[in-house]
């Protein structure tokens, strides 16, 4: 076969914004991911975990449409509903294990976050929806990208333990860069200065885990509380409702406690020190949650590097020269974190799938 026109190497929602966009402008684009679903940091599941279409959140939650218009456009082109993170009722604050929670009238007006119904995982369902099944390959890792005569060859490994050279014109690397860098050889390679850059640069909420408590009711909505507490004891640092907009009651938290803890200290422990904690601020109904879900990214090979272990400070925007000058007309670099304006965010994952496609159809346009 002659190739591919672009291969996108990365299924989440950079790759798949980049890969519907060039799709189309009438581009034969295929998507290479190396998981075995789609969506990469996005991931809607039903309490047992497994993904679904009205679930919960284990990845990103929340949108901000006043602050990120390439993501509220986005929600808006796909007819997505979105509604409003429940924020009323009183916050809960932990500042000390000798000190009862206390519970307090939020004074603050925050920016308001918003939900994607269905779970943010319905975004990744209708970009995929707009790609031809056939141009959409899981479970396909790429191990090297090396420049050809005509463009790239992509070598990649299946999950069956095979591998295969796929030819393209263009590559668009949607992927966190320390990931890319870590994970994936070039030859020629990258300057050591690029090198660096994409090793220097956090991959948002990489280090971060995320507990989920599913009830059979939202009783904290009941006594008057938000769902929405701070904890300076732990193991969660911040707590938020997580009940889907068709009536799921939950809660979730962000783990305070560090990955290398986290892994030494293992689920079970973690889920129940949750728990219990869920128990202190919101009553003894919260004791007996019917299922709990844990996701732990730091620990999820195709998020996090060894170096996410530790840090999760937020990328910050820079120079837009992410390649070394030889790959300046062949490879792009399209994940969030590459973003302009909103590195590391879902809207960062739009607009910078939009610059790599508006870049490659200016290419393609040259004589
Ligand atoms: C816990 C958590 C909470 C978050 N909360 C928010 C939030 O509320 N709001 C917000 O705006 N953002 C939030 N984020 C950030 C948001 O998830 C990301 O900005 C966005 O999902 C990044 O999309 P991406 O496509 O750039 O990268 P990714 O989603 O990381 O996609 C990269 C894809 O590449 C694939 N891949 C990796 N290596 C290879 C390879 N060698 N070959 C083929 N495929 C490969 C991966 O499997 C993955 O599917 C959160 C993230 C996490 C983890």
């Amino acid at each position: 076969m002659d190739g591919y026109k672009v291969a996108v190497v990365g299924g989440g929602l950079a790759g798949l914004c980049a890969a519907q966009a060039l799709h189309a402008s009438g581009i034969d684009v295929v998507v290479i991911e190396a998981r075995d679903r789609l969506g990469g940091r996005i991931l809607t599941t039903d309490e047992e975990g497994a993904p679904s279409d009205d679930g919960f959140d284990l990845g990103p939650s929340w949108f901000w449409p006043n602050m990120q218009p390439a993501m509220a456009s986005l929600v808006e082109d796909l007819s997505l509903q979105s509604f409003a993170q429940n924020s009323t009722g009183d916050i809960v604050f932990e500042r000390m294990s000798r000190e009862q929670p206390q519970r307090y009238s939020p004074t603050m007006e925050n920016q308001q976050s918003m939900r994607i119904a269905g779970g943010t995982g319905a975004a990744v369902r209708a970009l995929a929806g707009k790609l031809p099944g056939d141009r959409i390959l899981l479970r396909t890792k790429v191990t090297a990208i090396t420049l050809s005569e005509t463009g790239v060859e992509l070598t990649v490994q299946t999950d069956g333990g095979g591998s295969a050279t796929l030819p393209a014109s263009y590559v668009v690397a949607a992927l966190p860069p320390r990931l890319l860098e870590a994970t994936v050889s070039f030859a020629p390679p990258q300057d050591p200065a690029i090198a660096a850059r994409w090793r220097s640069t956090p991959t948002w909420m990489a280090p971060h885990a995320k507990f989920f408590a599913v009830y059979d009711r939202p009783f904290w909505r009941a006594d008057g509380l938000a769902g929405t507490a701070q904890s300076m004891v732990g193991p969660m640092v911040e707590i938020h409702d997580a009940t889907t907009s068709s009536g799921k009651a939950a809660l979730f938290g962000f783990l305070g406690v560090g990955a290398e803890q986290r892994a030494s200290l293992g689920e079970d422990l973690l889920k129940q020190a949750c728990v219990k904690q869920l128990g202190r601020f919101f009553g003894p109904e919260a004791l007996s949650p019917r299922a709990t879900l844990l996701k732990d990214w730091a620990a999820d090979p195709l998020t996090a590097t060894a170096a996410d272990a530790t840090g999760g400070d937020h990328p910050a925007p820079g120079s837009p020269d992410w390649v070394s000058v030889q790959w300046n007309d062949r490879l792009i670099l399209a994940g969030s974190e590459t973003s302009d304006t909103e590195p590391g965010y879902l809207a960062g994952a739009v607009e910078a799938a939009n610059r790599a496609a508006a870049r490659i159809l200016s290419h393609l346009k040259k004589p």
